[in-house]
């Protein structure tokens, strides 16, 4: 009897799929490096907010490991360190590996924009001695959880004469802060009927940002006045220059360790900073690869890739044609030869809304790095869906570096869904497949993910470029 159970139990462990929790798939040193890792990782978030500050970060740390930026026509050899800054919005970087470049690249694609609120062009108004800003939301997001909370503001100005102001407001200690309102409960009552889509509608989304008059009574609009003047005096803007601006709202608050065990890491922004900054460090610690590794740090994943610094753009495959050229091949030979993953964020598991997901397949904290066969919506809509080949080339690149991954899809069955870049890069005839990290309150201003997650991202990054 007891011999027959041993033996079931041999056999389940043999047959049955493993879901250790991440934590015992880890030795106690790698789980120190994981959370050295993730205090980098925290710095990253804080100093890259926006796609800009994202690209500014990513330049200063690829400059630091000798990265050079590319241009056309400069000779190129093995070993190599170059990148490609697409219009301070999405950045590329490559190594030149030992095999030529036929054989493909190792390209690994994660997105630096995030939900938040972008400032209309016409954005400063008064209002019943109230300063305010309109804006316009950039992304998918639950437009009432944008309110009561502090938010700086970040972007550029493009002067009337050409020149460029950087902006960045609310991030220091000493800074003010910017704050929408939402009403008090006992005046909700009408509100409280809508439906919570229309909860906040998005014209409702305005930012207060003063409250005090020019010194002179005898002026209308007078509040309003006070807040040009004192713009003027800090940057010299007037308000047609609002026009040539990018200026985005975000959270302003900083990552910090979530639980009483630090596990976690609640932070805005983690979609897809969370893939992007592992997909940096992968790239920043590569020596000496055999294949060429391409890292793409794209903008504009978020609103559907569109647009010049996003992936639907050309951008991408112009800087690979351009090495291919550089190093005596053509574009379409080593496209066709390459892989990628798509490195994107999927939905953790959440306990408390446990009915969204289906609980086999879906991504759970802490089980390590996703690997998403497909993504899409309404019978595999919108997705690129890695072929068996595939997946089966990362899952045993994967098990045998002792990546800690599991596999997910983004919800049940017509539950919703969602896309990634995957599909953009796939139809050049590249092999992809989305693997991210789990988040739970994706797209919120505050998303939480689990540190053994963002290593073994960074691993998983750091063995496909090795490799
Ligand atoms: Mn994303
Ligand atoms: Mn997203």
């Amino acid at each position: 009897m007891s011999e027959k159970n041993s033996s079931a139990k041999e056999l389940k462990e043999k047959l049955f799929a493993r879901k250790k929790h991440g934590f015992f798939r880890m030795t106690e040193e790698q789980y120190s490096d994981c959370s050295s890792f993730c205090e980098d990782y925290k710095k990253f978030l804080d100093s890259a907010k926006t796609e800009r500050e994202a690209v500014k970060t990513s330049v200063s740390l690829l400059e630091a490991k000798g990265f050079k930026e590319y241009k056309n026509g400069m000779s190129l050899s093995a070993g190599d360190k170059i990148y490609r800054n697409n219009r301070g919005k999405a950045i590329i970087a490559a190594i030149i590996g030992t095999e030529p470049i036929e054989k493909g690249v190792r390209l690994c694609a994660a997105h630096i924009d995030s939900p938040r609120l972008d400032l209309k062009q016409n954005p400063l108004y008064e209002d019943n001695r109230m300063a305010l800003f309109k804006t316009h939301y950039y992304g998918g997001i639950k437009k009432y959880q944008w309110t009561a909370m502090p938010l700086s503001l970040h972007g550029v100005i493009i002067k009337a004469d050409g020149s460029e102001v950087c902006v960045s407001i609310g991030e220091d200690e000493n800074d003010p802060v910017f704050c929408i309102s939402d009403l008090l409960p006992h005046l909700a009552g009408e509100q409280m009927k809508r439906s919570s889509a229309q909860l906040i509608k998005g014209e409702e989304l305005n930012i207060i940002i003063g409250s005090l008059p020019y010194p002179d009574e005898e002026i209308n609009d007078a509040v309003k006045l006070n807040i040009l003047n004192l713009l003027f005096e800090k940057y010299g803007i007037t308000e047609s220059d609002f026009i040539s601006a990018e200026l985005e709202a975000v959270p302003a608050f900083k990552a910090k360790d979530i639980g009483f065990d630090r596990s976690m890491i609640g932070a805005y922004g983690h979609d897809d900073r969370v893939c992007a900054y592992p997909a940096l460090a992968a790239t920043l610690d590569c020596e000496n690869p055999a294949h060429t590794v391409v890292t793409v740090l794209t903008d504009k994943e978020e609103t559907g890739s569109d647009g010049n610094t996003g992936l639907c753009s050309d951008y991408l495959r112009f800087f690979i044609e351009d090495l291919a050229e550089a190093l005596g091949s053509n574009g379409r030979t080593v496209l066709s030869a390459s892989e990628c993953l798509s490195a994107d964020v999927n939905a953790a598991f959440d306990p408390t809304f446990p009915d969204v997901n289906e609980k086999n397949n879906c991504a759970y904290i802490n089980n390590g790095v996703c690997v998403t066969k497909f993504t899409g919506a309404r019978g595999k809509s919108g997705t690129s869906d890695a072929s068996a080949e595939f997946v089966g080339r990362v899952r045993r690149l994967l098990d045998s570096n002792n990546v800690i991954w599991q596999t997910g899809e983004l919800g049940r069955v017509d539950g919703g869904g969602g896309g990634t870049v995957a599909a953009y890069i796939a139809n050049m005839n590249v092999d992809t497949i989305d693997v991210g990290v789990p988040v739970l309150s994706m797209h919120a201003p505050y998303e939480i993910v689990a540190k053994i997650d963002v290593y073994s991202a960074y691993r998983a990054f750091a063995v496909f470029m090795a490799d």
